[in-house]
């Protein structure tokens, strides 16, 4: 049965959704344990090096309850394969899935109704693995269902936003997606960030992690 299927999980909990076209809102977090990179700001180290705790899906779904909005993050949850069954379950529940990953696993088969909220890593966190499929797997998405992807990039200093800059538009890539920059809080000033864009005139998305302005001590489940 799809519902005693196991993920290994390291937390689950309610909160507000801190980033994305849909921070702010109140959100059912599934953070999955493990993950495949090791990047230099990672705020999440303890789901990426603790096992986590084997929960079935029917008990992760109690757990979300009642909420409409739910991630599936990580670590980078697209390694565990029982992630699948679980995107399912939630859409069929009719909650708003959102998937959050690092962008090193192919899209492919991450269901439409989902939104994909893909990574893809600068120079400065050390770790550049972008799958060469991803792009072109949000662009098709992208006709199957308008917003279906949203792509972020972390930046840790100007250099790395210079380089997603020359990716973003390379690839055109907010005709496909909403394109989020991120600064690392304590490595680049989001000031410092917005004069960039605006001189610029990129038509990306300013994002702040809303949770860690919220709540600047928590270290996790946050
Ligand atoms: S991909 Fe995400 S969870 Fe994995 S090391 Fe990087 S920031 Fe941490």
């Amino acid at each position: 049965m799809a519902g005693s299927k196991i993920l290994n999980i390291a937390e689950l909990f309610y909160s507000i959704q801190g980033e994305s076209t849909f921070a702010g809102l109140p959100c059912s977090f599934i953070r999955l344990s493990g993950c495949n990179l090791r990047c230099s700001y990672c705020d999440a180290r303890y789901a990426v090096e603790e096992k986590g705790r084997s929960v079935t899906i029917d008990g992760i779904l109690a757990a979300v309850g009642s909420a409409s909005l739910v991630e599936i993050t990580g670590g980078e949850p697209l390694l565990q394969a029982n992630v699948y069954p679980l995107m399912d379950r939630l859409l069929t529940e009719g909650k708003t899935v959102l998937v959050e990953t690092n962008g090193s696993i192919a899209l492919t088969d991450v269901p439409l109704e989902a939104t994909v909220i893909m990574d893809i890593k600068c120079p400065d966190s050390g770790s550049t693995s972008l799958h060469p499929d991803n792009i072109d797997t949000i662009r098709k998405r992208a006709t199957g269902r308008r917003n279906a992807s949203e792509i972020k990039f972390v930046l840790s200093s100007l250099s790395d936003y210079t380089w997603a800059k020359q990716i973003i538009l390379a690839n055109d890539l907010p005709a496909v997606a909403p394109v989020l920059l991120s600064p690392v809080k304590n490595l680049l000033p989001a000031a410092d960030l917005a004069k960039a864009l605006l001189e610029d005139r990129l038509p990306v998305r300013l994002q702040l992690q809303l949770h860690t302005i919220i709540w600047p001590e928590a270290l996790r489940g946050f």
